[in-house]
């Protein structure tokens, strides 16, 4: 390979270069931070797609930009726009694509710095989206850009992406790009998304993911008479008084062989998003709701699972617990309705992503990489269920606590350091003989 044939000398030179690019890094995450994409709805899309896709234009890069039309959310005030950059490398070869969402969550209350105003200070870049993940996103461009300059041969082709709508499911995202052949093969052979998931860490998957909502029916009575009635509101208490007392200790002793971080995410869990009975809530100016007895209670689960639980276990441990209470008390009634799934997703610790990104940390940091896998689910699922391509991981910089914070931040100098694992990564998976 070009970097490594030229012995440590090529490396060495292409990691100086990212080295004297430190301030241009920083500069660019926080031009994309100004850039203030929230989603939802999917503010300002359009700028932030062309504002990466003219800088990579400029350095000689094809660039398509992809709305994805009809995808949900898509409209012509919240355009799903996509950009996709690729360069061509000499001669056939591989192609390996950085893939990073350009969307940010709302900043929420709680900052003491202006969000959207990129501030850079002490050796940091800060606002929504300096983590998660327009510092990734900023990382991987300056590697490449330096593969470029640093006149390095390779052969393939080398992808930028960036894609919408990741918080929210990434379906006018990388799943849109995903059906029409953008993450599969012979287009792209290896996927690398810079989620802050720690500058030492390869991330090879997430856990599954399944949301549904309960619906405790009870029947209507007035309220000062409520043995006439039964409270929707009673029997999910009943239920609820179930999942603490049977399957919450159940979940807590399934581990996983996935290495989920942090720790206490390495099990199943449960999370409750939600939950209502009874009439509307009027809010705090409102009043009192109506004296009714509740004929109607929804919860909604957010039940995260393991590589070693199939979904429909996962489903049929809830309707247990619910047919049990049927038979405990008759008037029990309930509806279960399926909102949302993702399968776990997981790339073996041997897959050529892996070992490339292993082998440039440790020559980088002079650590051996951790590996780890993510409590959420990210865009890894969609190149994984519907591009059918597996050697796909997430690796960039930054704390992954920090994401979705007030007062998020990105260190510089973990971006320098991920860029040159990013560029070194690459030009080993290009450059790595076909198996
Ligand atoms: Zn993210």
């Amino acid at each position: 390979m070009a970097a490594e044939n030229s012995s440590g000398n090529g490396r060495d030179d292409l990691f100086r270069r990212i080295d004297d690019r430190r301030d241009e890094v920083a500069d660019l995450t926080a031009a994309l931070i100004r850039i203030p994409t929230i989603n939802p709805p999917g503010d300002a899309y359009e700028p932030c797609a062309r504002f990466l896709g003219e800088r990579l234009a400029a350095r000689g890069f094809t660039v398509e930009y992809l709305r994805a039309e009809g995808a949900v959310g898509d409209s012509d005030r919240y355009p799903r726009l996509n950009m996709v950059a690729r360069i061509e490398g000499d001669g056939a070869g591989p192609c390996v694509h950085f893939n990073s969402h350009i969307d940010v969550v709302e900043p929420g209350e709680g900052w003491t710095v202006d969000p959207f105003a990129g501030d850079v200070g002490e050796g940091r870049v800060y606002g929504r989206g300096a983590c998660d993940m327009k510092g990734g996103l900023a990382a991987s461009v300056i590697a490449v850009e330096s593969i470029l300059d640093q006149g390095i041969k390779f052969p393939g082709a080398i992808e930028i992406s960036g894609t919408v709508d990741e918080e929210s499911g990434g379906y006018a995202g990388v799943a849109w790009l995903a059906e029409r052949g953008y993450f599969s093969p012979p287009r792209v052979d290896h996927v690398i998304i810079p989620e802050p998931l720690y500058k030492d860490a390869v991330c090879l998957g997430h856990r599954g993911v399944w949301w549904s909502e309960v619906e405790v029916r009870g029947r209507i009575a007035h309220g000062s008479m409520p043995f006439l009635g039964v409270s929707a509101i009673r029997g999910m208490g009943a239920f609820l008084a179930k999942i603490e007392d049977e399957l919450y200790p159940r979940l807590a002793q399934r581990r996983t062989r996935m290495p989920v971080i942090p720790d206490q995410a390495r099990q199943s869990t449960l999370n409750f998003n939600s939950l209502h009975g009874g009439s509307p809530e009027q809010g705090d100016e409102g009043g009192f709701p109506s004296a009714l007895v509740a004929d109607r209670c929804r919860l909604v689960l957010d039940r995260r699972y393991l590589l070693e639980e199939a979904e429909d276990d996962v489903r049929q441990e809830v309707v247990d617990l619910l047919d049990a209470l049927k038979v405990e008390q008759p008037e029990f009634d309930y509806a279960l309705r399926d909102l949302w799934s993702v399968p776990p997703t997981l790339t073996e610790p041997d897959a050529p992503v892996v070992q490339a990104l292993d082998r440039a940390i440790e020559t980088v940091l002079g650590t051996p990489a951790r590996h780890v896998a993510s409590p959420g689910t990210y865009d890894q699922k969609h190149v994984a269920r519907v591009g059918h391509l597996h050697d796909c991981v997430a690796y960039g910089p930054g704390i992954l606590e920090l994401a979705h914070q007030p007062d998020e931040y990105i260190e510089i100098d973990d971006m320098v350091a991920s860029a040159k694992i990013m560029a070194a990564a690459a030009l080993n998976l290009l450059n790595r003989s076909p198996s």
